[in-house]
């Protein structure tokens, strides 16, 4: 296997098409879960495969929140087991990818004595839970202090505020270090090839998958000890593919967000309301100099990979946005929606509410030993990955190996980050980029999201992406961003692709309407 700075799909396929290797472990999904399934397995020095039928986190994983948190809801719903799992699992991610995860101020404001308390005290169990991983003291400011920390914030009845500290990340970019990790590690991570059955031997047992290059449509039959089910929403089709009678487990819940520009909450601190109207909690979050607002929680039937956000949660959250801060964003302000799936394990009497059913992680075992792991969320997919694969080593008595992720630096890590670097986010590639760009300086693709025609080379070089949308949604934040400008540089960098990758006028053609086709989505007319 050549080094990985070198590696390319040609040289992954490689790997895929040799018909004697036997693979100790074959993770199907590339978001969140399947990347920790994937490195922990890796880390152990099992013989690993990771499949993506689409783009690495093209699902939930590139759509959060953009936390990485202890949990400040499922403290008050009492799971403090779900909190300290989260909360350690915060601390070891700040630790290990220091070049994503910010340390970031959180305020409540506090309109009424009860909510002064709780918060207050609340906080401070959340504080003490991580122990010694905690990010820095939760405390309560004066009224004074909470409008000059959240400029325009609604002050009629302001009592004051509830600062604590919780993590801030780029949900994609720690997707796509993933996959990098996995492939340093001498493992295999492949987007853009899907797994469309599984393969069994005489005792009916899992031995195998068949999977299809989407770009291409060639099939692969591939051999492999266990087979991890990590395709988030979508578990449900690989569980059938094993067995047509399995039950369904998984509910779907949709959460949306709108991004706007930072003059509508012009803080660095991020805003959190713990109750809305309705119950849910509401983020502002600051983010790539936007600001990120929401989400919902609304139950939806049918789970797809390009969610699409309702008429009734845009609503709501311009609304809520709108009774706290005194600047009133309007649809027009909205440089951005998207919507995300989350994979709950549904609870066993069907009737709960979405906000209420548990985030923690389920792992099923079907009869043919197909490993499913449902639920979860981003910040424990280290946790997920260490619990899978020791239930992996069990189930199949293989011998017990300690996973060595928790102290493991993941692709990119860099110490000294500065947060004001538009670069910031390639962590240890951020100087190899700029050299490039030295004697290009001028070619910036966007002046305003700061995207260069080197970060296009550097994404298909170093980063697996294959497509426009690749690039501009997931190797850089453009579509979550502004959307428009999104599409306006979507001809650019096609042209850029196409060079990298061979490819004709067509094609860059077929790029661009498809990648306009679905920024249009995330425009609000
Ligand atoms: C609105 C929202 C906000 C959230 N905010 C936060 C937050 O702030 N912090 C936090 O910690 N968590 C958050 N979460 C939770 C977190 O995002 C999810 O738990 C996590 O991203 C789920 O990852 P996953 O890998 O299980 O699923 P996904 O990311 O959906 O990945 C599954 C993958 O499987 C692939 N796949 C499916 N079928 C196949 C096949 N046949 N072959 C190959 N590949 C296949 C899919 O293409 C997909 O990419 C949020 C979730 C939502 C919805």
């Amino acid at each position: 296997m050549p080094k990985y700075q070198t590696v390319t799909r040609e040289d992954l396929i490689k790997q895929i098409q040799d018909e004697e290797l036997i693979w100790d472990l074959v993770v199907i999904g590339g978001g969140a879960t399947g990347l920790g399934v994937a490195l922990d397995s890796v880390a152990r020095g099992y013989k690993t495969l990771l499949v993506e039928q689409s783009d690495f986190a093209k699902g939930t994983s590139s759509r959060s929140t953009k936390l990485v948190h202890g949990g400040v809801r499922y403290l008050a719903q009492g799971d403090l087991g779900l909190v300290r799992e989260a909360s350690v699992e915060r601390g070891l991610l700040c630790r290990n990818a220091p070049h994503l995860v910010k340390n970031q101020t959180f305020i409540i404001p506090i309109y009424n004595y009860w909510d002064m308390l709780k918060y207050t005290m609340g906080l401070k169990v959340y504080d003490w839970i991580s122990g010694k991983l905690t990010l820095g003291s939760s405390s309560f400011i004066s009224r004074k202090k909470t409008i000059e920390a959240l400029p325009g914030i609604k002050n009629v009845g302001l009592l004051g505020g509830v600062l604590y500290h919780d993590g801030q990340f780029d949900d994609s970019r720690l997707a796509v270090n993933l996959a990098q990790s996995i492939l340093e590690n001498g493992g295999c991570a492949i987007n853009y090839m899907k797994v469309v059955s599984l393969l069994k031997d005489d005792d009916q047992n899992i031995n195998g998958a068949v999977i299809q290059d989407a770009e291409l449509g060639k099939k692969y039959p591939i051999q492999t000890k266990a087979v991890v089910n990590a395709t988030g929403v979508f578990v449900y089709a690989i569980m059938k593919m094993d067995n047509s009678s399995s039950k369904k487990t998984i509910c779907v819940s949709q959460g949306v967000h709108l991004v706007l520009d930072k003059k509508f909450y012009p803080s660095d601190h991020a805003l959190m309301i713990p109750e809305t109207s309705d119950g849910r909690v509401l983020f502002a979050v600051p983010w790539h100099n936007k600001v990120v607002v929401g989400t919902t929680d609304t139950l939806v039937e049918e789970a797809t990979l390009e969610p699409h956000a309702l008429e009734k949660e845009i609503t709501f959250i311009l609304e809520t946005a709108a009774s706290y801060l005194t600047e009133k964003p309007v649809r027009s302000d909205v440089l951005s929606v998207f919507a995300g799936l989350r994979p709950l394990a549904a609870p066993k009497e069907g009737d709960q509410k979405t906000k209420e059913i548990s985030r923690s992680h389920k792992i099923i075992v079907s009869a043919s030993k197909l490993f499913t792991i449902l639920g979860g969320k981003w910040t424990t997919y280290r946790k997920m990955g260490e619990d899978v694969v020791d239930r992996i080593e069990k189930e199949l008595n293989w011998k017990h190996k300690k996973t060595p992720t928790a102290d493991m630096h993941i692709y990119g890590f860099a110490e000294a980050v500065n947060w004001n670097d538009p670069l910031y986010f390639y962590g240890s590639d951020t100087s190899k980029i700029r050299e490039r760009m030295n004697g290009t300086a001028n070619q910036w693709i966007s002046n305003d999201l700061k995207i260069h025609k080197m970060q296009v080379e550097w994404a298909v070089q170093y980063e697996l992406a294959r497509t426009v949308e690749d690039v501009l949604s997931r190797r850089t934040r453009a579509l979550l961003l502004d959307a428009r400008e999104s599409i306006r540089i979507a001809p650019q960098v096609a042209q850029i692709i196409a060079k990298e990758l061979n490819k004709d006028e067509q094609w860059i053609n077929d790029q661009v309407g498809a990648y306009t086709r679905l920024a249009n989505h995330y425009i609000l007319k």
